[in-house]
């Protein structure tokens, strides 16, 4: 049995082999632009077929475009704007991808909205409500609808992005840190669920500080410069979503 700390070692020194995702078909939510977009383009250029998901069509197109113009596997678009789809939206999804790829190999939960930072007793209810739609309950109705998908894999590997916030809470980060503990639940519960059931896995991972819109959002007067790029950690993910964690599930894994 390998413990976490080997897991964790494992996942920021992993090498992944060129062919790692040949015939693997992977969904990950809010492609079009940051982590998202950043780990679709290194999922692409090892070989799996990538669903890009994500709100606003022309940065879907413009990373498929990225991808067409490496020579990797065509990838798929799905324009969804999580805050407002509905479950039903998500089974309508679930058919098309059945009938184009016959099932998934991984998801990665990666679409989130910052909110407010602002003290609970004046955080607006709305923005809550956002968060908490496109964070929590979003991935919990694309799982859900993708399960029988994700059954069809040999090796299907779920993860959700969490935050060094949804694992302490912090001042201020109301929604989205509340978000993110609902996030590493739904992980565990899956993972619970699943483990010696089906081949299906659950592991969450927190980026730590990434050069991102959000990351300059939360935090305007830094220096952009010195934080990783989404392709600095990208290791942690392909070892998460791929063959080399297979087995692994129910781990809070840190992609720095
Ligand atoms: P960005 O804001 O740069 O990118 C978020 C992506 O999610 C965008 O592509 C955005 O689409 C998409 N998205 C947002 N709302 C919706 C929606 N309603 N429907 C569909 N897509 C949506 O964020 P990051 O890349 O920084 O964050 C990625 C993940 O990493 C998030 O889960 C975040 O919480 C987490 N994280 C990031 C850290 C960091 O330092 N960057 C640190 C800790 C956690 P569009 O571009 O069209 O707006």
């Amino acid at each position: 049995m390998i413990d976490h700390a080997q897991i964790q070692q494992q996942a920021l020194s992993y090498a992944c082999p060129e062919d790692a995702f040949k015939d693997r078909v992977i969904l990950v939510t809010g492609a079009g632009d940051g982590i998202g977009r950043g780990i679709a383009l290194a999922l692409a250029s090892h070989g799996a077929t990538v669903i890009l998901l994500g709100r606003t069509q022309e940065k879907l197109e413009a990373v498929y475009d990225q991808i067409k113009a490496g020579g990797y596997p065509e990838p798929a678009l799905a324009p969804v704007n999580l805050e407002v789809a509905r479950p039903q939206d998500y089974e309508e999804l679930a058919t098309l991808f059945e009938r184009e790829f016959g099932r998934l190999d991984g998801i990665l939960h990666n679409a989130s909205m910052l909110g407010e930072l602002t003290p609970l007793e004046q955080y607006g209810y709305e923005t809550w409500e956002s968060v908490m739609q496109v964070n929590a309950n979003a991935p919990f109705y694309l799982t859900r609808a993708m399960m029988p998908l994700l059954q069809k894999s040999e090796d299907a590997s779920v993860v959700f992005t969490s935050s060094s916030v949804g694992r302490k809470g912090r001042a201020f980060w109301g929604a989205y840190s509340a978000s993110k503990f609902a996030t590493e639940g739904l992980m565990q519960i899956l993972a619970d669920e699943q483990e010696n059931v089906s081949s299906i896995r659950s592991n969450s991972i927190n980026p730590g500080a990434t050069r991102t819109n959000m990351r300059a959002l939360a935090y305007p007067a830094e220096d952009a410069n010195t934080l990783k790029t989404p392709a600095d950690i990208a290791p942690a993910y392909l070892f998460l979503l791929g063959p080399a964690s297979k087995g692994v599930t129910g781990q809070a894994v840190n992609a720095q």
